[in-house]
């Protein structure tokens, strides 16, 4: 458990982590916070957006759409592995999940199926959105997937957590299949050989 960092900091050990981060707009004061909590916050979230093209991908998740309003993460990772900054604060990307998940992140054990509903994520989940189809075909590039790795280790470092902080939207909610294409064991992996 820890108190979100400040918009500057995440700047900070984003840009320290090698990322190659494009700031989008007033991104650090456009979030959802008057309409609930943002923190304690307890681990990373990995999405995919089902859009494709890098500007199309940026600008739904800064703006959002009918019935879902932005931010819809705080980072967009385009297939070109930049890190565009759309958002900070509490966040549409999340939604409902899965308590017995929230428990086993904060205890870093392995994580039970998500068959419940039943729990805030936005409150407790830094988020990223990776531009891709979803379909399974859609490729990801090695920079993107880099990106993943990069953005996840500098918040893990930050508040001093391990690779199991880091889950994928398809272990937080039933039902969701993001992001589809790799495994977050695969990347989990990859983000504790970058912690280590
Ligand atoms: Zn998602």
């Amino acid at each position: 458990m820890a108190p979100p960092m400040s918009a500057a900091r995440f700047l900070d050990i984003l840009r320290n982590e090698g990322v190659t981060v494009v700031e989008v707009g007033d991104w650090e004061h456009h979030h959802r916070n008057h309409r609930g909590p943002w923190g304690p916050v307890h681990g990373v979230m990995i999405h995919h957006t089902v859009t494709s093209g890098a500007e199309a991908t940026v600008r739904i998740c800064r703006d959002g759409y009918a019935g879902l309003p932005g931010p819809l993460c705080h980072g967009v990772i385009t297939k070109d592995g930049r890190v565009h900054l759309v958002g900070y604060g509490r966040a549409n990307h999340a939604g409902l999940g899965d308590d017995d998940v929230l428990k086993a992140v904060v205890a870093e054990r392995a994580l039970p199926p998500d068959n419940e509903a039943n729990t805030d994520g936005n409150r407790h989940f830094y988020g990223f959105e990776c531009e891709n189809l979803g379909d399974g075909e859609d490729p990801w590039p090695e920079a993107q997937l880099d990106a993943v790795e990069r953005v996840s280790a500098a918040i893990c470092r930050h508040h001093r957590w391990t690779e199991r902080s880091v889950i994928g939207h398809l272990e937080w909610q039933p039902g969701k299949t993001d992001p589809k294409g790799f495994t977050m064991a695969a990347m989990r992996e990859r983000i504790r050989d970058r912690l280590n």
